[in-house]
């Protein structure tokens, strides 16, 4: 990426039609509200933005807002973004420091019963948001961009990136920012059939966690936000 090419322009969604012309976090948080970048806004209670440190040396990267994300309008605030906090306290980083987001802003559902039940957001609709989440990524210049899950990997690093083959590694000049790495959404842990399992997904992702840690400075973050 040359100095004049920014992030944005690398991730040319129909999204980019509703970014604001002044890209800071506020103004963005604001204008994710009024998009229609394609149809998922219509089936959600609201947008859900990234939170976090402007300044935050680590952004955290997921696949969509769950059902408490879309009724809270934060995200990581379900059992995943719990799992997630705990994971990220075990590998010595501390989540108040870091930014969350997500690849899609809106969630994806369908009813099961009472249920409001998760689905997978598809290609073009991932490729529609790119924007937003290349925007933040703008705002926050992270030291370290960890991808939790193929969705945020496959928006991030291109469809063929595969985080069962490349999960854990430190990757470099991608443009995004310094350091790079995927590993599994703690949402997959938590569908782990048998608590040995559960166990086991869980301590890998601590350790993916911990291999970044060392990136981020003392303290993690570079200052107020
Ligand atoms: S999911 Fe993304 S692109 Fe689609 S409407 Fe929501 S914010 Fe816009």
């Amino acid at each position: 990426m040359d100095s004049v090419t920014t992030l944005v322009d690398l991730y040319r969604g129909n999204a980019l039609a509703f970014l604001p012309a002044t890209r800071d976090l506020g103004r963005l948080r604001e204008a994710v509200q009024g998009c229609q970048g394609c149809d998922l806004y219509r089936d959600a209670a609201q947008a859900v933005f990234g939170e976090g440190k402007r300044t935050a040396r680590l952004v955290l990267v997921g696949e969509q807002p769950g059902d408490r994300e879309d009724l809270s309008g934060h995200p990581f605030v379900g059992p995943a973004g719990h799992l997630l906090d705990e994971a990220l306290a075990a590998a010595g980083i501390d989540r108040s420091l870091t930014y969350v987001t997500n690849a899609v802003k809106h969630f994806k559902w369908t009813l099961r019963g009472k249920r409001r039940l998760h689905q997978k957001p598809r290609q073009d609709e991932i490729e529609a948001c790119g924007p937003w989440l290349a925007a933040e990524i703008e705002a926050v210049r992270p030291e370290v961009l960890v991808c939790l899950g193929a969705t945020a990997a496959q928006a991030l690093l291109g469809r063929s990136f595969r985080v069962t083959q490349r999960r854990g590694e430190l990757i470099r000049d991608t443009g995004l920012a310094p350091i790079v790495m995927a590993t599994v959404h703690p949402s997959s842990v938590l569908r782990a059939r048998d608590a040995e399992e559960r166990r086991q997904g869980r301590e890998l992702l601590i350790e993916n966690l911990r291999q970044v840690a060392p990136f981020l400075g003392h303290g993690l973050g570079k200052g107020a936000g």
